[in-house]
């Protein structure tokens, strides 16, 4: 517990069927209500769709959604993993397919650590179905050094989606 209430950027996705929500966006949506009745929602994205990554099958419903808590960060991923089981999530399979997956993107405290537990999300930045969306509701959030959403956004959008095909080894 801390003294005064934290933001958290929490990514959502999901590429599996939820046997009551139906199809991933309705679980996405469904995640973000049960995000707002837990914590209180300040905002949340539009719900995106994207291609499976890593083998996972389906394709992916991503949202982002900020919320406001004066838990810390371990104590936010112990009630975000409770929520996840809750949406039945087992684990296992790290790419496998997911009724809901939840990640701590950054929270306003800065940086934390702890076991199992990396604040901002060291992968966040390069993951377009997670910058997308925080920076449409929270542009200005800094998250990698001195870039915030917007600017990380702009920067994988610059980018080639996959690297090296429009070169020739060594050109
Ligand atoms: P995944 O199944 O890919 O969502 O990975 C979840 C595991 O990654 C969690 O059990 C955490 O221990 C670990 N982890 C490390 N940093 C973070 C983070 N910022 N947000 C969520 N999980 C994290």
């Amino acid at each position: 517990m801390i003294n005064r209430p934290h933001m958290y950027a929490i990514a959502i996705g999901s590429n599996r069927r939820h046997g009551r929500f139906g199809r991933p966006p309705q679980v996405v949506e469904a995640a973000i209500a049960r995000l707002d009745a837990a914590f209180g929602l300040f905002d949340a994205s539009p719900i995106v769709l994207n291609p499976a990554h890593g083998g996972a099958g389906r394709d992916f419903a991503n949202a982002v959604a900020v919320v406001e808590s004066d838990v810390d960060p371990s104590e936010m991923l112990g009630a975000l993993k409770a929520v996840e089981r809750e949406f039945g999530r087992r684990s296992g399979k790290r790419w496998g397919p997911r009724v809901l997956d939840l990640d701590i993107i950054a929270w306003s405290g800065g940086k934390w650590r702890s076991p199992g537990l990396i604040v901002p999300h060291p992968r966040a930045a390069s993951r377009a179905f997670v910058i997308q969306p925080l920076a449409a509701i929270a542009p200005y959030w800094v998250v990698e050094g001195n870039l915030n959403a917007r600017h990380l956004a702009q920067r994988l959008a610059r980018r080639p989606p996959v690297r090296g095909l429009t070169r020739r080894a060594g050109s």
